[in-house]
């Protein structure tokens, strides 16, 4: 066998691997670039499940969709695009499509909630010269991450007599921060060196230094405590029984930011998975006139499992789908439901974990997902032997990827982590379970679960273009 001929055989048949910016042309990389500059944007305006929600409601009417509920008592044959918001915390988008519902929709789904720490509902205190706050920390952190760095706080709280009331503090440069104190090396020796960093950590420790002015007199028992009330109190007209029905969120006050000299990468809290929301509304919002109806679900709740009303267990997205039957004008029986979710297909919209040049041991080289080499199809999640994941059949992975193929979207495939390394899932199963096909779709990124994670523009872009794809797939 010749050189020319070996030289044809390999490129016949062994797989490969595509680095998206030596696939995008200069134009095409400037777009990419233009991109990351409005998902910045979105990142910073969408610190919490409920300003994401909001963006993304407000991105859906400038588009012209409309609130599915002022359409519940009639039928309308001429609306095509409509959303649905619940609880503040969860939202879905829809284009009617020219197939009846029945016949199954396109649906992306993320999640818009990230790792966090929530106030308590009795958070304040003072100890020595200083008002602080109690938090209990939000889905997983590893909460060395939550020390010695500015935190801003978004908080929605209901007042006695039922007035909202909404704040954000913190993310005005001209706003003060708050922030968890941590020890200093000089004296961590003793306490911290031989503990296991589990131990080392602890969740009733991180409180946050709310202030340090006292309110009356040194025979004032609990004055700073009281000078943190009374400032609540003046600026927002809250007491403290308030904090019992509110929701507070503090989360790291930083900006998104480019990263590198080349400004190729994103750094910025909450790309777990505002990246998948923020690509799969661009995707839904630039979809004209699909075959079959294209969905968006943004889905609250993940970190901690799916749970609640506004989580994926939730029966949000069969309520919406029996909305979207009846708008239509189809049959909005049990029996149409059913059908309509068991004939969908949907990608999960999620983050996987690019191999880390620092940890590579926790990965399988051949099977990690890398940062820049586009959208990361993930066929299976699950901890200890595939447990817990709903394992996309070959069929769907082979759909999606003569989808991507077609569309010259640039592709990898990746494995969270080496076997029994670790592991996590996913909205997946919660949506497989309607018999719908499933599989976990979005970018790889490092540092997932910190304040600061990463990103490649490359694949962001690459991620909205595969959604993009899907929407349009007629099939
Ligand atoms: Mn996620
Ligand atoms: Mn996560």
């Amino acid at each position: 066998m010749n050189k020319t001929q070996l030289k044809k055989i390999k490129k016949t048949i062994l797989k490969k691997e595509t680095l998206v910016f030596d696939q995008l042309v200069k134009k095409q990389k400037e777009e990419s670039f233009k991109f990351c500059e409005n998902y910045k944007d979105f990142l910073n305006q969408s610190k919490t499940e409920r300003k994401a929600a909001g963006q993304i409601v407000q991105a859906a009417e400038a588009e012209g969709f409309v609130d599915i509920n002022t359409l519940a008592t009639k039928k309308s044959k001429t609306i095509k695009k409509v959303y649905k918001a619940f609880q503040g915390r969860c939202v879905a988008l829809a284009i009617l499509g020219k197939h009846g519902l029945v016949t199954g929709a396109n649906i992306i789904a993320s999640h818009i909630d990230s790792p966090r720490l929530d106030l308590k509902q009795n958070p304040v205190y003072e100890d020595l010269s200083m008002g602080l706050m109690k938090t209990h920390y939000y889905g997983g952190i590893r909460k060395y991450h939550w020390l010695a760095v500015p935190l801003a706080l978004h908080g929605t709280i209901i007042k006695a007599n039922n007035e909202t009331i909404d704040i954000t503090i913190g993310e005005d440069p001209e706003d003060p921060v708050f922030t968890v104190t941590d020890l200093l090396p000089h004296l961590a020796g003793k306490t911290q060196a031989d503990k296991k960093i589990s131990d080392v950590f602890e969740g009733e420790k991180l409180n946050l230094i709310a202030g340090s002015l006292p309110l009356g007199s040194d025979e004032e028992k609990g004055r700073f405590k009281l000078g943190v009330l009374n400032l609540l109190n003046k600026n927002y007209g809250i007491v403290e029984e308030d904090f019992v029905s509110a929701e507070i969120e503090a989360v790291p006050a930083e900006k998104a930011r480019d990263i590198g000299f080349d400004r190729s990468m994103i750094g910025s809290y909450g790309q777990d998975d505002r990246v998948c929301a923020y690509t799969s509304l661009k995707a839904i919002l630039n979809t004209r006139s699909p075959d079959r109806t294209a969905i968006a679900l943004f889905f609250d709740k993940e970190e901690i499992g799916s749970e609640g009303s506004s989580g994926a267990k939730s029966n949000f997205l069969e309520d919406f789908m029996s909305d979207l039957l009846f708008i239509g004008g189809e049959n909005t029986d049990n029996r149409a439901l059913r059908k309509a979710l068991i004939n969908s297909s949907c990608l999960s919209a999620d983050v996987n974990a690019a191999m880390d040049p620092d940890f590579k041991e926790v990965h399988e080289a051949m099977n990690a997902a890398k940062l820049g080499f586009g959208i990361c199809m993930t066929k299976f999640t699950g901890v200890g032997g595939k447990s817990g994941s709903s394992d996309a059949s070959a069929e769907f992975v082979g759909k999606i990827r003569q989808i991507f193929n077609k569309n010259n979207i640039v592709w990898q495939t990746g494995e969270l982590g080496k076997i029994d390394q670790g592991g996590g899932g996913t909205v997946a199963k919660f949506l497989a379970k309607f018999g719908m096909n499933v599989l976990d779709c979005g970018p790889a990124i490092l540092s997932m679960h910190s304040p600061f994670e990463v990103s490649s523009k490359a694949d962001v872009y690459m991620t909205y273009l595969g959604y993009k794809a899907f929407y349009s797939d007629n099939d």
